[in-house]
């Protein structure tokens, strides 16, 4: 086997917990793809910057200025992470949902919007006011492709169009053909903005390989602490449209017009799009852990959680009970995000007896994505518990099921421990 590098430091390692057995466990945060804990490293720049920051954009002080350029730095470090083209622009927004809204206000008049049913509400939702196109589930990569490319073919060939899709489903974990997509898209002179929420922190994702014309992630999940998020890419849309939040930082000159109103001059850069103080310890957050996790390299990393996948699948292959969700099939490419039902089982439950007994956090639910797990879980009578998940509606059959999620600081007995509490 190829030796596998040690897990990367990261909070929380020496949390423990108490059991309903009695006595305490070190925590096993496996819900990563929830929030993954901040690495130790992020967590210590930060530490190390935090007496130094200051506003940015506006103060001659001279921390003000350390954060000006930190805040900037951290732009480009961004960029560099993306692999973005020479003109894209880099927002520092709050997170993924954020990022997406702000593409969606964006949108040109008139654009059509082609996006997958299976998405994260986050991708979802935000094109409701847009002409949107839902697309069936696909079950294959090549179905994926060619019901994107039929619906394309029907579109209205010359006003403006945009596809969302995500890069790694945050149910399954499967990859998405986003290459594939991305080229589709273009045949057909549409846009494609990638939800790498779940992508980027397992996945090198450069938008100039893939194709893509804007992607989107949140730093909690890339394993930076605080409230910050990005969207990178063509700077054309973003430009022309009003910024997303109206305000200081955003405009270039306010004046009283002769009838009493205001004129405003917009910025064209990404500061358009991000009126208000900025969170500069997040954008901080974000670009440290862009350079631990490309320091660390993605081929280790990839390993790394591949054998983590492997060892749930082997682990648990002999218990029939335990029936794992894909739409691409079992052995489709994923990244470590794995759901499961359990026979017998609500899966609410499961997640709970995990919880107290062996001191293991997992999610259970809908995981914000209720129409694929719809698909996933509609005719399985043991998705369907007999009390009521937090989204189901009083007297409707809950559906639910539970996901393991692991990543970069997930030690293996971790993992090891749930293969033997769900056995
Ligand atoms: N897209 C996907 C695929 C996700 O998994 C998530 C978070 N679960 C989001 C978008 C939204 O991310 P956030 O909550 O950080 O905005």
């Amino acid at each position: 086997a190829p030796s596998l590098c040690a897990p990367l430091p990261v909070l929380g390692r020496d949390v423990t917990v108490p059991l309903v057995t009695g006595g305490e466990v070190a925590y096993a945060a496996l819900d990563y793809a929830a929030s993954a804990p901040a690495l130790q490293r992020v967590w210590d720049d930060v530490a190390a910057y935090a007496p130094y920051y200051g506003s940015v954009h506006r103060g001659a002080g001279y921390l003000s200025q350390l954060s000006t350029d930190l805040f900037e730095n951290a732009r480009r470090t961004v960029a560099g992470f993306l692999g973005c083209r020479e003109d894209d622009q880099v927002v520092f927004t709050r997170s993924t949902t954020d990022s997406l809204n702000l593409l969606a206000a964006a949108l040109p008049a008139d654009c059509q919007v082609f996006v997958f049913e299976t998405e994260h509400h986050a991708s979802l939702l935000p094109w409701r006011d847009a002409r949107v196109t839902y697309l069936d589930a696909p079950r294959s990569h090549r179905e994926a492709v060619e019901t994107l490319e039929r619906a394309l073919a029907d579109r209205d060939p010359y006003g403006p169009a945009l596809v969302c899709v995500t890069g790694a489903s945050n149910v399954t974990g499967e990859l998405w053909p986003v290459r594939e997509l991305a080229a589709a898209a273009h045949a057909h002179g549409a846009r494609i903005v990638l939800d790498a929420a779940q992508l980027a922190p397992h996945h090198p994702v450069s938008v100039a390989d893939l194709g893509v014309d804007w992607v989107a992630f949140s730093g909690h999940k890339l394993y930076a602490p605080f409230g910050s998020g990005v969207l990178a890419g063509r700077a054309d849309w973003l430009r022309a449209a009003e910024p997303y939040l109206a305000g200081g930082g955003a405009s270039r000159k306010v004046s009283r017009r002769q009838d009493g109103g205001v004129d405003v001059e917009w910025h064209d850069s990404a500061a358009r799009h991000e009126a208000g103080s900025p969170n500069v310890i997040g954008a901080y957050a974000v670009a440290s852990a862009c350079k631990a996790l490309t320091e660390a390299g993605f081929d280790t990393l990839v390993a790394r959680e591949q054998h983590l996948v492997r060892a749930v699948r082997d682990g648990l292959a002999d218990v029939p009970q335990v029936r794992f969700l894909s739409l691409f099939g079992d052995d489709a490419p994923r990244v470590g995000v794995l759901s499961f039902v359990v026979e017998g089982w609500n899966s609410s439950h499961f997640a709970a007896a995990l919880s107290a007994e062996y001191g293991i956090g997992v999610r259970d639910g809908l995981f914000c994505a209720h129409p694929l797990l719809r698909t996933l879980l509609g005719s399985d009578p043991q998705a369907q518990g007999e009390c009521g998940s937090p989204e189901s509606e009083p007297g409707e059959k809950s559906l639910n099921a539970i996901r393991v999620s692991f990543g970069a600081g997930t030690p293996d007995e971790h993992v090891e421990r749930f293969v033997r509490a769900v056995k």
